[in-house]
């Protein structure tokens, strides 16, 4: 093993983290699949999606981290309140985007001590596709919830990586291991996920994030949720007692919808800036807020 490959491993070596290489080859292997099970919130041509060249014309290889996200939940909530609504476990604490960049750039810092490295970072902002890279790093495996499923850290984790004019090989693809397990199909509250297919459109992760109104249809579908879902990746066995930290805060999982639809966009910038929804703005949060007290008082 080189150094540089050392480097990472030792730096993957932290709880919560994995980390891995890959080649830069163009994943032509996804051309056909690419807008099939993919969000419309990303804007690149299929040729920059798949391609890293594109983004970094002297790319020779990637470096991929996984950070977990995974906390218990032990702030306390209200069940038969009518005015909290809920925040995906990934909404809690930092904002991932500053908190992945911030691993990566002093992963860079490490590498550059030894090697002449380099490097674009991307954290949900460059156009490849970040599971994909997982994959062929050999640290995940596709699991039956649309998700990159992780050995170390299961599938709650942000990712993020970076283009680097070092080459790699790459590791050997991982089987996926959800074997006769369908517990994330059965738990869907929306029938987003079937065997061999995951529609975005019914799934209340992608609908508390669309900008836009939401029809009455997606309205109910969102329930009490505010900005993403967790529930098919709660019920994962290989999530559970993979914790990093604990929720304490009730505000911080569960606001109060009354406080958040009377927010000026001030008060939304200084309360909510670190936080993970924010690049989505107000209007949407508060559109989920008026939904999510419709259907709490439809229960
Ligand atoms: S995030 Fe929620 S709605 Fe989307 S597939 Fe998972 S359980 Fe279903
Ligand atoms: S809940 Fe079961 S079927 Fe779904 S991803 Fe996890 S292991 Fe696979």
């Amino acid at each position: 093993m080189r150094e540089i490959e050392s480097i990472i491993q030792q730096y993957a070596q932290e709880p919560g983290i994995i980390a891995g290489v890959c080649s830069a080859e163009p994943f032509t292997e996804i051309r056909d699949i690419l807008n099939e099970s993919e969000t419309p919130f990303v804007n690149y041509d299929v040729k920059t999606r798949i391609d890293p060249a594109g983004s970094m014309p002297n790319c020779k290889g990637i470096i991929v981290i996984g950070v977990s996200y995974n906390k218990k939940i032990t702030a306390e909530f209200d069940v038969f309140s009518l005015t909290r609504g809920r925040f995906s476990i990934n909404a809690c604490g930092t904002d991932y985007h500053i908190t992945v960049r911030k691993h990566l750039e002093e992963l860079a810092a490490l590498i550059t001590e030894q090697y002449d490295l380099e490097y674009q970072i991307y954290v949900d902002t460059g156009p490849l596709v970040e599971r994909e890279i997982l994959y062929r790093a050999g640290l995940a495996w596709r699991g039956k919830n649309n998700t990159a499923v992780s050995d170390k850290i299961g599938s709650m984790f942000n990712c993020g990586y970076m283009l680097v004019n070092i080459p790699f090989v790459n590791a050997p693809r991982l089987k996926p291991r959800c074997r006769s397990c369908k517990r994330c199909l059965i738990c869907c509250p929306t029938g987003a996920l079937s065997k061999d297919s995951f529609d975005y459109r019914r799934c209340i992760s992608y609908l508390t994030q669309k900008s836009g109104d939401l029809n009455p249809y997606e309205a109910r579908l969102i329930g009490n949720n505010l900005y993403g879902c967790d529930i098919c990746q709660v019920v994962c066995p290989y999530n559970r007692d993979k914790e990093i930290g604990e929720i304490q805060d009730e505000d911080e999982i569960f606001p109060d919808t009354n406080g958040i639809l009377s927010l000026t966009r001030r008060e939304f910038a200084l309360k909510y800036k670190d936080r993970a929804f924010f690049w989505r703005g107000l209007d949407v949060l508060q559109r989920n807020a008026r939904a999510a007290q419709e259907n709490n008082t439809n229960r």
